[in-house]
């Protein structure tokens, strides 16, 4: 409970510690994972009333996949399919991640999918900065405890919360950035792909670049 509440108080860029948050936002001790297994975190989230999207929600949206991922796609919120059956991207949106999955000779089982807030914002709006921040530590946990080869942010808000910038999705899509010494790929949301299908050129690029990083052989039947 102690290390949230630093967690929470590091994030909202108060100094907890004489000493506060290390310079660099390499994995140190100081950021190093608190629990051991993911489970662990999930016990720690319990019927999380942190924030007031609790009220709202019917479940926790924790994540799903493999602990031991190479890959960790990271989206934005629950929508309302995920948000009934407790899963992330398992509505049309997520449908298409599926396909991108399998473009990629992988299934959702090899890698593992979570988003930034757990709990589902009132009408799909868009998670509040202060939601992003409650709910950014047990984000940070996942990720510390799976410790990914590669992360690929979904989107403009998850990019955006995980590299903390407000740099516009298209300018940060294309190429890795660092996330505590993990490579980050940012690239457009699925959402956004069904609206706008002419973007699945560039969103294909950004994944063929994350599995010749991750050395993940093409499938025969993909076209390059
Ligand atoms: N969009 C997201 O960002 N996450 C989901 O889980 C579903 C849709």
């Amino acid at each position: 409970m102690e290390y949230l509440k630093k967690l929470y108080l590091e994030t909202i860029g108060i100094d907890y510690l004489p000493g506060g948050v290390p310079a660099s936002n390499e994995l140190t001790e100081e950021t190093a994972p608190r629990f051991a297994t993911l489970q662990d975190l999930r016990d720690e989230m319990g019927d999380c009333r942190r924030c007031a999207l609790s009220e709202g929600r019917s479940n926790i949206v924790f994540g799903v996949g493999s602990p031991e991922a190479d890959l960790v796609f990271v989206g934005e919120a629950p929508g309302r399919d995920e948000d009934i059956k407790g899963e992330p991207f398992v509505g049309k949106a997520g449908q298409l991640l599926t396909k991108i999955i399998a473009a990629m000779g992988l299934t959702r089982d090899d890698i593992y999918i979570c988003n930034v807030i757990k709990c589902r914002p009132p009408d799909n709006r868009n998670p509040l900065p202060v939601e992003i921040d409650m709910c950014e530590p047990f984000l940070k946990e996942q990720l510390g405890i799976i410790k990914p080869r590669a992360i690929c942010a979904l989107g403009s808000i998850a990019s955006q919360a995980l590299l903390k910038t407000e740099v516009r999705i298209s300018q940060l899509r294309g190429q890795f950035h660092d996330y505590n010494g993990v490579p980050l790929m940012p690239t457009y949301h699925p959402s956004y792909l069904l609206r706008n299908p002419g973007a699945k050129r560039d969103v294909w690029k950004d994944i063929k670049a994350v599995m010749d990083l991750l050395d993940l052989p093409l499938p025969r039947h993909v076209n390059s």
